[in-house]
């Protein structure tokens, strides 16, 4: 299938500095196969699609997320993490049924890719009704089972099965090993994670230095920091995701420069839950690459990676005191190429470039709000929201359009997850 775009004013991702150009792109199937002014109209089209007042850009990939928390959306607010996981939101996981994970992960999926989000990398338990969703939403995806101390055979005979069916050329979805965090895994069962990601030949991906308690917690049992533990467990044998990293030393900085993978920053994560503040320009400054994420739904506010684009950028601002230490330009690239080193997946997303795979979103930028366009970079990061996404391109595929999905059915979605919020909360 061929598909045209034209009109087109690319934002393509690809160098150090801003490019935006007006060009056509044809796409064969899932992959670009040619970024030119004016393409050839007279060749065999299927579809052709008129991008006048749109900016087209990679599409955005989200790089920490629970998919179906979306059922905490705003439950028991304003708490710290621990008080937040073990009084509110442990006692109603337990009760969750397969049917629930996969509404609350089919509505997680819809919001993102409603808000210009076409991958991300998800870990939680009951993954395969969240694959479901996934595979019925479009979404690419790196997925991983969370382990911890307390719950491994099952979840590693999932992982296993599922990495043999996944984890192949051109699949959408890949299969990666979790291992929740250095203080719900012990090193037997670290090592175990790490066997497992060398085995399957996939990546970890885990939380790290979320909260000073945790690293509190680590230094009196093990004499360490939890950089160091992993590190010493051989979990940087292997790529990794390491979500939020905030507690991070410069000894733990010289470790990470070595890493395959990168961290995940989740801003609005970190400040809803008074976590701390990732340092992000000194962690990017040293080499290390640095995707954002939103975490779940409940210590975030919303899958909307606009708004944790901009929370970001304000964070850096005002932690270094100077405006320069983080540019427009810098968070779009953690929004989508560096984002995409973080999975491991650049040479297939991330840019717009002949060759790559189309995920591609559209934005509006006839808006009160995005004029005058004096800095097209300036504007998506600071006055731009995820409502600005006019349609989105996933694969070569159009899954939304005009701001409408699809064949996917949002109300039917809403009303699910009404329902299973009901009963649980
Ligand atoms: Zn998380």
């Amino acid at each position: 299938m061929k598909t045209l775009i034209t009109n087109a004013y690319i934002l393509d991702m690809v160098g150090d500095t801003a490019n935006i150009e007006k060009k056509d792109i044809l796409i064969n199937d899932d992959i670009i196969e040619k970024i030119e002014k004016d393409i050839d109209k007279n060749i065999e089209i299927d579809e052709k699609i008129n991008a006048k007042n749109m900016l087209i850009m990679p599409g955005l990939i989200n790089t920490h997320t629970h998919l179906a928390m979306s059922i905490f959306r705003g439950y028991k607010a304003d708490k710290k993490l621990m008080d937040w996981l073990e009084n509110a939101i442990f006692p109603v996981e337990d009760k969750l049924k397969p049917e629930d994970i996969y509404w609350n992960s089919y509505l997680s999926c819809l919001e993102m890719i409603k808000s210009g989000t076409t991958t991300c990398n998800d870990m939680y338990f009951g993954m395969n009704k969240t694959v479901e969703a996934i595979n019925d939403t479009g979404l690419r995806a790196v997925v991983a089972w969370c382990i911890k101390d307390d719950s491994i055979k099952d979840k590693v005979e999932q992982t296993r099965e599922y990495a043999k069916r996944y984890n192949k050329k051109n699949s959408k979805i890949k299969i990666y090993v979790s291992a929740d965090a250095p203080h719900t895994c012990n090193p037997k069962t670290i090592k175990l994670c790490v066997d497992l990601a060398k085995e399957l030949n996939t990546g970890i991906h885990m939380h790290l230095a979320e909260t000073i308690e945790e690293e509190t917690k680590i230094k009196s049992k093990y004499k360490k920091r939890s950089t160091e533990y992993l590190n010493d467990l051989n979990v940087f044998d292997v790529p990794v995701v390491l979500a939020h990293g905030i507690y991070i030393s410069d000894t733990d900085i010289e470790i990470l420069k070595r890493i395959k993978g990168g961290i995940s920053h989740n801003p609005i994560s970190n400040c809803k839950l008074s976590s701390g503040i990732c340092d992000v320009v000194k962690l990017r400054k040293n080499g290390i690459n640095v995707g954002l994420g939103t975490d779940g739904i409940g210590s975030t506010t919303t899958m909307d990676m606009f708004e944790e684009m901009k929370t970001a950028a304000y964070l850096q601002k005002v932690n270094t005191m100077e405006p320069t230490s983080i540019l427009a330009y810098d968070i779009l690239k953690m929004a989508t190429i560096e984002g995409a080193k973080v999975l491991g997946l650049e040479n297939e997303i991330g840019t717009i470039e002949v060759g790559k795979k189309a995920d591609i979103i559209f934005i509006k930028n006839d808006k009160l709000h995005l004029c005058p366009d004096n800095d097209v970079c300036a504007n998506i990061v600071y006055s731009a929201n995820g409502a600005d996404v006019d349609s989105v391109m996933i694969n070569g595929k159009m899954i939304m359009q005009n701001r409408k999905m699809i064949n996917l059915d949002e109300k039917q979605v809403m009303k699910q997850v009404k329902k299973i919020a009901k009963k649980l909360l």
